[in-house]
């Protein structure tokens, strides 16, 4: 990616000079810890032997253990993973939670392989990357395309020769020491970032309308809760396609049907659209739910919405972001609008070193908790220093970990 198509590279800059941090700060802080790139051979169905690429950065450390998830996609290389596992320091710094930052992933498109094939390719992978894991060092949970399932062989292949270890990674199902509300965290939390923006925005949040691009764990919990708080979800889309109802989906019927089916597509409600005409509606809140760059030089101009909510990591590409800042359409990053999904990845490590268990309300009120904590600390920093939420995002995020830095260095 280009340092003007990518977000992250372009208000890191932004952050560091209103910060004042001097350079070489600057550059310690922006390099990965440690990069590490291991071929995955597993068995075919057939018998036969095949191999794939993973990969797991850790970026920084400073104030706590490399946390984050792994995702299975073709697009998967050691840049993307790169810039994600970066985005992770800043988005467990922003939330103040004791973690650092990092990120993994295959090179490959899970739909060409059978369930048993996937659960080979798993376990191989976590045994490639065991060296550099560990509950107190690096602690792996589900991105794109992984599930509480991927967790479930992860948790056991580490457990076969480390002992019964389920800290090791977080987003794991309830029988096996996942937090309630876990599945739902990113959804939650961006439908309360929705919420604080929506108040300060001056936006009535009962009626509002609301667009989401993406169905899948984060857009699918992030309809559903919006909805309860009373918006109209006029337009939704996954690979298939989309859907628009100016009147507002029935959200309820449209999660179970996207539940059973795994896709939108069949639902019986709503007119059909194209991805570009889902873009375009006219609507108070834009959630980009699916994967990175969605939003980008080629579709930013047909934008008609008020902000834009950033559930996906990555979905709007730095000059677009620009473009939009001209317009005067406000950008929520997603380092502060899908930190929920960490911020309860954090809660299950803690209930697991622990051995306890929370109940779904003690969760979900210390999730609300965070989030609102972490929006108002960056609203009150884009108005003292008249910088976009971005930027504001990036300037707490980093000088929560260069104090820490200054502290264990100096
Ligand atoms: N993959 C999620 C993210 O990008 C969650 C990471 C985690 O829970 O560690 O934030």
């Amino acid at each position: 990616m280009s340092s003007s198509s990518n977000p992250t590279s372009a208000a890191y800059k932004h952050a560091i000079k209103e910060l004042g941090l001097k350079s070489n700060i600057a550059s310690t802080l922006e390099m990965p810890d440690r990069e590490l790139t291991v071929e995955v051979p597993f068995r075919r169905d057939n018998g036969e032997m095949d191999s794939v690429i993973g990969f797991r950065v850790q970026h920084n450390n400073t104030r706590g253990p490399f946390k984050g998830g792994i995702r299975y996609h073709q697009h998967v290389d050691i840049e993307e993973v790169r810039s994600l596992a970066t985005l992770m320091t800043w988005k467990t710094s922003l939330l103040d939670i004791p973690y650092g930052g990092g990120k993994g992933g295959i090179g490959v498109d899970p739909s060409k392989y059978s369930k048993t094939e996937l659960e080979r390719m798993s376990r191989n992978f976590f045994r490639a990357i065991d060296p550099i894991i560990g509950v107190n060092i690096d602690i792996p949970a589900p991105d794109v395309n992984t599930n509480a399932q991927v967790m479930s062989w992860f948790m056991d292949e580490y457990s076969q020769t480390h002992g019964y270890t389920p800290a090791i990674v977080t987003g794991k199902p309830l029988e096996l020491g996942g937090s309630e509300g876990r599945e739902a965290a990113t959804g939650r939390g961006t439908a309360v970032i929705t919420r604080e923006t929506a108040d300060k925005w001056g936006v009535d949040l009962k009626n509002s309308k609301v667009v989401i691009q993406g169905f899948g764990n984060v857009g699918s919990y992030a309809a559903k809760f919006l909805h309860e708080y009373g918006c109209k979800i006029i337009g939704v889309s996954d690979v298939t396609g989309g859907l628009y109802d100016p009147d507002g989906l029935d959200v309820p019927s449209l999660f179970e049907h996207n539940s059973q089916n795994r896709t939108i597509d069949g639902f019986n409600q709503g007119k059909k659209i194209s991805n570009d005409e889902l873009l375009a509606l006219e609507c108070d809140f834009m959630i980009p739910a699916a994967l990175g760059s969605a939003i980008n030089k080629s579709n930013v101009d047909s934008l008609n919405c008020k902000v834009i909510i950033e559930a996906a990591n990555g979905p709007v590409t730095g000059d677009a972001a620009n473009k939009l800042w001209d317009r005067k359409i406000g950008i929520i990053p997603d380092i502060l609008t899908n930190a929920g999904g960490v911020t309860v990845s954090y809660f299950e490590w803690v209930q697991n070193l622990q051995q306890f268990k929370w109940t779904e309300d003690d969760v979900n009120e210390k999730l609300e908790t965070k989030m609102v904590q972490a929006f108002n600390e960056v609203f009150e920093l884009r108005e003292k220093n008249n910088v976009p939420m971005r930027i504001a995002s990036f300037m707490v995020a980093i000088d929560r970990v260069h104090k820490a830095y200054a502290l264990r260095q100096g």
